[in-house]
């Protein structure tokens, strides 16, 4: 028989946060080892289930929900995101702009499969949520990776992306609040991106999948909301800010100066029809979620379950010596820096691979998020404070062996 090869299209795509150190931890959970899971935003597992409110409209709706939908979506739905879009001021989102997909992740490749030929680049940030450069990649495009500044609490840096521009770059990522990094984003930083947006003909696409996942009272301002005449995609979704990842209900609009992207939104609307619709249950969560209790809300405050959860894991961590880390105002995530000089780490994987084998603490390695240099993890802090306890006792350990060798 002939061996059987994947696509050349997947060469050069890459999705390592559940990549081979997860199978690694599959097979040893398999021989009965209790891990402790720091690895993915998924809520649920850690006890942060969807409002009732939710599911029960959902139920609710369920024999309707035995149909396809609108290739877009829902027109409730829609008519739901599309007042969520005014409050938060995105220019010139009507009906048509909004289409609902199976979670932000099957929008993010759809956008990207809608826009990019061979060799077409797009700014992604470094470190990144790694389907943004799988999504390129895929799509034959070329992500090129512009430096998030850890000294200056991870904010873009505007000259690094000025200095990468090129006559092939079409448009540039912003994930704020961001993964893996948890920065919010200020005012001044989104308008410099819409500048060069504007000045270079670039196409902005903003991932906001954790606008309400705020900490210390912080607001969030959508990009689009300063962009009017800068054709900005607007992606946010039901699965962290109502922890309804597995409804996968997710949304992407289209703002801004939309007159000249006629083509491109018509490669959308067709990619669109050829998926049918988005899951129709899912897509019955939408409006009862968004206008509904945002009991968000209470969960990042500081005495609230995440706003507890991040305290402890920032205190923690940076109590290791050699471990500095910016405190996220947003998102479930912390992106640790390990000083080099104290652990001289040469491949990240494999690092993260011991931590694993020696303690049972699975993290994701800085590389899985396209950072440029093997010296920083992510760590998600959705379990509770004595997990996440034990899990950073254990981490703690095995920094000091590692020095030690
Ligand atoms: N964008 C970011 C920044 C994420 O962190 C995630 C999931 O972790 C997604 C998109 C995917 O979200 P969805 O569940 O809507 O596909």
């Amino acid at each position: 028989m002939q061996p059987v090869h994947k696509s050349q299209k997947l060469a050069k795509v890459c999705y390592d946060i559940r990549g081979p150190v997860l199978e690694h931890a599959k097979a040893m959970e398999e021989e009965g080892h209790r891990i402790i899971k720091l690895n993915i935003g998924n809520p649920a597992p850690f006890g942060f289930f969807a409002p009732d409110e939710i599911i029960e409209d959902m139920i609710a709706n369920l024999q309707n929900a035995s149909g396809y939908t609108d290739s877009k979506g829902l027109f409730s739905a829609r008519k739901a995101i599309m007042h969520y879009a005014q409050e938060k001021q995105l220019p010139g989102v009507g009906m048509d702009d909004i289409y609902i997909g199976n979670g932000v992740s099957e929008l993010i490749v759809m956008a990207m499969q809608a826009l990019l030929d061979n060799g077409d680049e797009v700014l992604v940030p470094a470190p990144d949520y790694p389907l943004w450069t799988a999504a390129v990649s895929l799509a034959g495009g070329r992500a090129t990776h512009y430096l998030c500044d850890e000294s200056e609490g991870w904010l873009p840096d505007l000259d690094d992306i000025r200095a990468k521009i090129t006559p092939n770059t079409r448009a540039i990522v912003v994930i704020n609040p961001n993964n893996p990094t948890g920065a919010l984003y200020p005012d001044w930083i989104l308008a410099g991106l819409v500048e060069i947006a504007r000045t270079h003909q670039l196409i902005v696409y903003a991932d906001e999948i954790y606008d309400k996942v705020l900490y210390d009272g912080a607001k969030h301002t959508s990009i689009a909301s300063l962009a009017p005449d800068v054709l900005c995609v607007t992606f946010n979704g039901l699965s962290k800010n109502y922890r309804a990842c597995g409804f996968r209900a997710g949304w992407m609009s289209v703002s801004g100066e939309k007159k000249h992207a006629r083509d491109y939104i018509e490669g959308l609307n067709m990619l669109a029809s050829m998926r049918l619709c988005a899951n129709a249950p899912g897509q019955y969560a939408i409006q009862t979620a968004l206008g509904g209790y945002q009991s968000i809300d209470d969960l990042v405050m500081p005495t609230g379950r995440l706003g507890r959860q991040r305290d402890l894991a920032h205190k923690m961590l940076t109590e290791i010596p050699g471990v500095s880390c910016v405190k996220p105002q947003g998102a479930l995530y912390l992106f640790p820096r390990l000083d080099p000089e104290m652990y001289p780490i040469v491949d990240d994987q494999q690092f993260i691979l011991e931590l694993l084998q020696q303690e049972k603490v699975l993290l994701v390695q800085g590389s899985g998020f396209n950072w440029v240099a093997p010296d920083h993890f992510r760590v998600v802090f959705l379990p509770n404070s004595d997990d996440l306890t034990e899990a950073f006792g254990r981490i703690g350990g095995f920094l000091e062996n590692y020095r030690r060798r």
